[in-house]
C-alpha cells in the first residue's frame, strides 16, 4: 500500500516537497489555500516583484524535478558575478571563473518556480485542494496523523508543513519558536531597465541599511532596500515617478535609464521552530526557518530541507517514521542555524556608523577579496554546494 502524504502549503518548498514524496512513491495531496493555474502563470507576461536567488544546488534539485528546464525558458536570468561593498573601491567580488563555472545561480520570479514545480503534478500521483480556512486541530496516534477543519479531516502517514513562517500547522502542534522582528524592513522595487542584460548582482551596505540590484531577464531588475520600516512605508507610498528621484539619489550603480513599475515592502524576521518534528509530522521550508534575506537565501534552505528530508526517508516502509524526521532535523538545524547567524552578523555589523567597526569590515572586505581558496569555500558555500 502507498503511504499518504499531506503538504499543507503548495508555495515553492512545499511544491518540491510534495514531487520529491511522490517520487518515493507516496500518495501526496497538497492543501493549499492560494490555488493556481500553472500554465496561465508560466505563459503569463506578468513580471512577479518577489523574486529569487536560485543558487546551483536549488538548480540542480529544480532540475530532477523538471522544473528548471520551464524555468529556462521562461525569464530565468543566470548572474555569473556577485559583489558586495561598503565604498566602491573596497569590493569584495565573486566571479563564475574562480569555480569555472559558467554562472553562480539564476535569478527568478518566485511565482514561476512555484508554477513549474506544480506544472509537475500531473505527472505524479498529486492532488491538489483548496482550504479556505484554519485548520482546527492535529491529532496522531501510533500509525497515522489526522488534520481536522471544520467540515473536513485529512488522514496520513506524514504530515509536511510548508505553510510558510506563519505556519498554522505549526502552531497547532503548539511547536514553538525563537527569534525576533528586525527595526528594518525592506522595500522591494521592480524596474524596467533601458540597459542591455546585467550579469552582475551586487549589494552595498550602507549605515542605514543595505541596498542591493538584482538583474532580471532583460529589461527587468529588482532593487532591494532596507531601512527602517516606518521611512520604507513613506517612500512606499510615493507615486513611482516620485520613487525614481529617492531610488536615484541612493542607488548610483544603476546601468542605465529606468521607469519604476511595482513596489512592496516586506517585513523582516528571524524565526526558527524549536522542533523540526513532532511525531509524523515534519516542517520544512520558512515554516521551520525565516531567515533575513539579505544574502538571499530562505528558499535555498528549504529546497535543502526538502532534498535531505527526502533522503533520510528513501527505502522506508513506513514515511512517518519518528526516528527518520529526527535525522532529517539533526541534519539540517545546524546548517540553517548558521546561515541564520551568518546574516546577523553581516546586519548587525554593517548597518551603523561605529568607527572601529568601519575600519574592521574593510579590512575583512578587502582581505577577503584577496583570500584565494577561503574565498573559494565562501563561494562554494553560497552557491549551495
Ligand atoms: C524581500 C525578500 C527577498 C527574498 N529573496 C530571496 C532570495 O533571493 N533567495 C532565497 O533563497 N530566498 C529569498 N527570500 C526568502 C523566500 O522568499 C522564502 O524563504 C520562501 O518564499 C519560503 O518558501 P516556503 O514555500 O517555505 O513558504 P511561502 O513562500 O511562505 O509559501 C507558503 C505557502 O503556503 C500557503 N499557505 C499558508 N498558510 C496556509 C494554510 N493554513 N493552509 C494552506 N496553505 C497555506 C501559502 O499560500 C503559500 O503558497 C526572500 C524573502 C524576502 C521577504
Amino acid at each position: 500500500m502507498k503511504n499518504k502524504v499531506v503538504v499543507v502549503g503548495g508555495g515553492m518548498v512545499g511544491a518540491a516537497a510534495a514531487l520529491k514524496l511522490a517520487k518515493l512513491g507516496a500518495q501526496v495531496r497538497v492543501l493549499e489555500s492560494h490555488l493556481i493555474d500553472a500554465n496561465e502563470v508560466l505563459t503569463s507576461e506578468q513580471v512577479d516583484i518577489r523574486v529569487s536567488a536560485i543558487n546551483r544546488f536549488s538548480e540542480s534539485l529544480l532540475d530532477e524535478l523538471g522544473a528548471m528546464p520551464l524555468l529556462r525558458d521562461n525569464r530565468a536570468a543566470p548572474y555569473h558575478q556577485l559583489a558586495a561593498y561598503e565604498q566602491p573601491n573596497n569590493t569584495l567580488l565573486f566571479d563564475r571563473e574562480e569555480v569555472s563555472q559558467t554562472h553562480l545561480g539564476h535569478l527568478i520570479e518566485n511565482k514561476l518556480i512555484q508554477a513549474s514545480l506544480w506544472a509537475q503534478f500531473a505527472h505524479y500521483d498529486i492532488e491538489v485542494e483548496q482550504v479556505t480556512s484554519a485548520p482546527i486541530t492535529l491529532e496522531q496516534n501510533i500509525d497515522s496523523i489526522t488534520l481536522h477543519y471544520d467540515n473536513k479531516s485529512y488522514q496520513a502517514d506524514l504530515l509536511i508543513a510548508a505553510d510558510g513562517g506563519r505556519s498554522q500547522v505549526r502552531q497547532l502542534a503548539n511547536i514553538g519558536v525563537t527569534g525576533w522582528q528586525y527595526q528594518q524592513a525592506c522595500l522591494g522595487i521592480l524596474i524596467k531597465l533601458d540597459a542591455p542584460q546585467q550579469y552582475k548582482t551586487w549589494q552595498q551596505f550602507k549605515p542605514s541599511g543595505p541596498i542591493a540590484f538584482l538583474p532580471m531577464q532583460a529589461p527587468y531588475a529588482n532593487l532591494i532596500w532596507y531601512q527602517d520600516a516606518a521611512k520604507l512605508a513613506s517612500l512606499q507610498s510615493l507615486s513611482n515617478e516620485q520613487l525614481k528621484d529617492h531610488v536615484l539619489e541612493h542607488f548610483f550603480e544603476l546601468p542605465g535609464d529606468f521607469t519604476v513599475e511595482q513596489k512592496a515592502l516586506f517585513p523582516l524576521a528571524r524565526q526558527h521552530a524549536n522542533h523540526y518534528s513532532q511525531g509524523r509530522l515534519v516542517l520544512v521550508g520558512d515554516a521551520a526557518h525565516t531567515i533575513n534575506p539579505l544574502a538571499g537565501q530562505g528558499v535555498n534552505l528549504g529546497f535543502k530541507d526538502v532534498a535531505a528530508l527526502a533522503e533520510c526517508l528513501e527505502g522506508l516502509d513506513d514515511l512517518g517514521t519518528c526516528k527518520a524526521l529526527k535525522e532529517y532535523e539533526r541534519k539540517r538545524r545546524g546548517d540553517n542555524l548558521a546561515m541564520m547567524s551568518m546574516m546577523d552578523a553581516c546586519y548587525f555589523g554593517f548597518s551603523n556608523e561605529i568607527k572601529p567597526l568601519k575600519l574592521l569590515r574593510n579590512g575583512v572586505l578587502k582581505i577577503a577579496n584577496q583570500a584565494g581558496p577561503l574565498k573559494r569555500k565562501v563561494l562554494e558555500h553560497a552557491m549551495g554546494w
